[in-house]
């Protein structure tokens, strides 16, 4: 059984970083289905035995804030269409975005289950800060680092624990 995994969040959360820590290796994937492009990359993982592939989303609004939400949304539900647990990345330093309010809607409508993870806590204080993550609703969250990797085990703990 080939189980997905998908990260989903706004553009320059840590989503690629996180994703290039993860996989193994990346497979040539380009996929495009009923008009929607969909710039997405794959990649094989494993943890604790469990082997799964690994989504991240997209690609194509990398550096770019005045992305319309509209396509982050497309993405995020062909990610929920596809992925068995949902990894759904925010940023500690910028805080909730309106995007984040958004994306965290439409996870909370859904049976899948979503593992909210806190990304760029480097330091103590960035850990108080998190805190602020539980307003989106999606209960308990990771805080992760994921230029250093801290944080990292436990997330993906809590990932395969839902395959
Ligand atoms: P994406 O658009 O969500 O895929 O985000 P990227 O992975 O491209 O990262 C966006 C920016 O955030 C880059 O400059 C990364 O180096 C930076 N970044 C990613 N993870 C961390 C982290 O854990 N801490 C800090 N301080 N910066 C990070
Ligand atoms: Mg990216």
């Amino acid at each position: 059984m080939n189980s997905i995994v998908a990260v989903v969040g706004r553009p320059n959360v840590g989503k690629s970083t996180l994703f290039n820590r993860m996989i193994k290796r990346r497979e040539a994937i380009v996929d495009s289905a009923s008009g929607v492009t969909r710039d997405r990359h794959y990649g094989k993982s494993d943890w604790n035995g469990r082997e799964f592939t690994l989504i991240d989303t997209g690609g194509y609004v990398i550096g770019s804030d005045d992305v319309f939400e509209k396509e982050i949304d497309k993405q995020v539900e062909l990610a929920i269409d596809e992925a068995d647990v949902i990894i759904f990345v925010v940023d500690v330093i910028t805080g909730i975005t309106p995007m984040d309010e958004d994306v965290s809607k439409l996870l909370r409508k859904i049976n899948k289950p979503v593992v909210l993870c806190v990304n760029k806590v480097d330091s103590n204080k960035n850990r108080t800060d998190a805190l602020e993550f539980y307003n989106l609703g999606l209960g308990e969250y990771y805080s992760i680092s994921a230029t250093s990797g801290s944080g990292t085990g436990e997330l993906l703990d809590a990932v395969v624990e839902k395959l």
